[in-house]
C-alpha cells in the first residue's frame, strides 16, 4: 500500500474532478431523529458541500448501490416462434465517497459470495468494478462493535482511504485508479510527522470503542445452545418485519419472481432482497414451513452470521455496525443477544 497526504482544499478539488465524470454518492444529512441528532443517508450528490464526512453512521448501508433492494434481471419477449432476452449490467462509472471501514469490510464479504464463489453475479460484479471507493476513518458510535468482529480497519477493497489529521488527510492508496486520481491534485509525500500523527489518530480510535462482544467461541456455542430457551425469549419479541436484513450491509438473501404478461408474449425476471426473519422465508411448495416460529427464524439469522458464514469463509458475516439493533422496534440487538448466549454457555 502507498500513502500520501492531501490538504482538505486539495481533497475538495479531487471530489470536484471526480464529479465531472462520475455519479457521486456520499453521506448527506437528511433530517434529525427524535433526540435531535442528525440522520445521514448515502445519496447522490451534485456538489462537494453536500457531503458530510463527519457522520457517525447511516440508517441504511451503501450496500444498496451494489445489491439494490429490487432489480430487473432480464426482460424477454416471444415473437413468431422466436424469443429475445434483454439483460443490462450497470456499467456507468460511480464513486462512493466517505465509506467507513465496516462498510468496506461488508463489501469484501459480499465479494466472497457474489463475486468469487461458484456462481458469481454479473450484476454485482459490474457494479463493484465500476465503483470508485473513497473510505474514511471515524470515531466509533456508542453501540458499534466492529472492533470485536475485526471490521474496524480495512486494508483493501477501496481505492483511497482517508484518515483526518486535522488540517490534512493521510491517504492510503490501494489501486491504480486511486493513484491516478491523486495524481490530478497536489498530493504530498508522507513525512515522519504525518506518520506519527496518523498513528496517534488510529490509537485514539482504537481506544474509543465502548461496546465489546465476544465472538471467538460462537460457532461452537451456537451448536451447544441450539435448544436454549434464550432463543424463545428474544424470538418472542421479534415482529418478523425483516427490517434488520434490509439495513444490514452484509445480508444478501433474495428471491426471484417472474412476471409474465397475460398473453404470454413477454415477461420480466425481478430479483428482490428477502429476510430470514420474514414468515415465508423457509416456506416451500405445498405450504410446509421449515421455520414456522419467530424464535427459529431469529436463531437461524444468528447462525448464518456467526456459524454458517464462518464455516464457509473463515470469518463472521457480521461487521458490527449495529444498524440492525438500531432499526429494530422490538429492541433486539446483537450485543445483548450474544451476551445472553455467552451467559447460557457458562451454565447455571
Ligand atoms: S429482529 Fe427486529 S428488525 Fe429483525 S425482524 Fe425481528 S423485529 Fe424486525
Ligand atoms: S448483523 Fe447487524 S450488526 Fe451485524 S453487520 Fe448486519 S446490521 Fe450490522
Amino acid at each position: 500500500m502507498l500513502f500520501k497526504t492531501l490538504t482538505k482544499k486539495d481533497f475538495r478539488s479531487l471530489v470536484e474532478i471526480i464529479l465531472q465524470s462520475n455519479e457521486v454518492i456520499g453521506p448527506k444529512k437528511s433530517g434529525t431523529n427524535k433526540d435531535g441528532n442528525p440522520i445521514h443517508k448515502f445519496l447522490p450528490v451534485a456538489k462537494f458541500e453536500e457531503i458530510d464526512l463527519g457522520y457517525q453512521t447511516t440508517e441504511f448501508s451503501p450496500k444498496t448501490y451494489f445489491l439494490p433492494y429490487k432489480e430487473n434481471l432480464s426482460t424477454y419477449r416471444f415473437e413468431n416462434g422466436e424469443w429475445e432476452q434483454d439483460i443490462r449490467y450497470r456499467i456507468q462509472p460511480r464513486a462512493i465517497i466517505g465509506m467507513h471501514a465496516c462498510d468496506i469490510n461488508a463489501l469484501l464479504k459480499l465479494d466472497k459470495v457474489m463475486a468469487r464463489d461458484k456462481f458469481p453475479s454479473p450484476y454485482y460484479v459490474s457494479r463493484r468494478r465500476n465503483t470508485f471507493i473513497v473510505g474514511i476513518d471515524h470515531e466509533p458510535a456508542e453501540k458499534c462493535f466492529c472492533q470485536s468482529v475485526g471490521a474496524d480497519t480495512v486494508t483493501h477493497g477501496f481505492d483511497l482511504f482517508l484518515t483526518d489529521l486535522g488540517d490534512r488527510y493521510f491517504v492510503a492508496i490501494n489501486s491504480d485508479r486511486g493513484f491516478n486520481a491523486l495524481a490530478k491534485v497536489d498530493a504530498k509525500l508522507v513525512t515522519e510527522k504525518d506518520s506519527h500523527d496518523y498513528l496517534a489518530v488510529r490509537a485514539k480510535i482504537q481506544n474509543s470503542f465502548k461496546t465489546k462482544v465476544r465472538i471467538d467461541n460462537l460457532p461452537n456455542l451456537l451448536d451447544i445452545e441450539f435448544e436454549s430457551d434464550m432463543w424463545k425469549k428474544w424470538g418472542n419479541k421479534c415482529l418478523s418485519c425483516g427490517s434488520c436484513a434490509m439495513v444490514c450491509p452484509t445480508c444478501y438473501c433474495y428471491g426471484v419472481a417472474e412476471h409474465v404478461s397475460m398473453d404470454f408474449t413477454k415477461g420480466q425476471k425481478v430479483k428482490q432482497l428477502h429476510s430470514c426473519n420474514l414468515v415465508d422465508f423457509a416456506e416451500v411448495a405445498g405450504g410446509h414451513n421449515f421455520r414456522p416460529t419467530r424464535s427459529s427464524r431469529l436463531k437461524y439469522r444468528y447462525y448464518h452470521q456467526h456459524r454458517g458464514f464462518v464455516e464457509a469463509y473463515d470469518e463472521p458475516k457480521c461487521v458490527g455496525c449495529n444498524r440492525c439493533g438500531t432499526v429494530c422496534l422490538a429492541g433486539i440487538n446483537p450485543p445483548e443477544v450474544i451476551a445472553d448466549l455467552q451467559a447460557e454457555g457458562h451454565g447455571p
